[in-house]
């Protein structure tokens, strides 16, 4: 059993919550001004990280707002869970499989 803590209600069960992937996503700010290629990379282009990933979830069953998950993919260990808004922090996984792994995908506009 996976426990998250909305930053709103405090630790619940994981089948409160819904996974929304990749946080911290910025949409181009004039869209039609971008490229075919570069409108694309925003839409599908995602990290996909052995370690640390910053995750958009929501507390589906909940207050169903929106709030921002530091998880480890590697053991699903939740380091943190944030508003949005709010800076993500700065933690130690303990090894050098990281945020920056995902940068290993070819396709990731980053
Ligand atoms: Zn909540």
């Amino acid at each position: 059993m996976l426990l998250i803590k909305c930053p709103w209600c405090g630790t619940r069960d994981m089948s409160e919550f819904s996974y929304h992937g990749e946080a911290h996503l910025l949409r181009p700010p004039a869209p039609a001004e971008v490229d075919d290629a570069q409108w694309g990379a925003y839409l599908f282009a995602r990290k996909n990280p052995k370690g640390l990933h910053r995750e958009r979830w929501m507390h589906a069953h909940g207050c169903r707002r929106w709030f921002n998950v530091l998880r480890d993919t590697r053991d699903d260990r939740i380091y943190a869970t944030y508003r949005p808004g709010d800076s993500p922090p700065d933690v130690d996984a303990g090894d050098d499989n990281g945020e920056n792994n995902g940068d290993n995908n070819p396709g990731n506009p980053t």
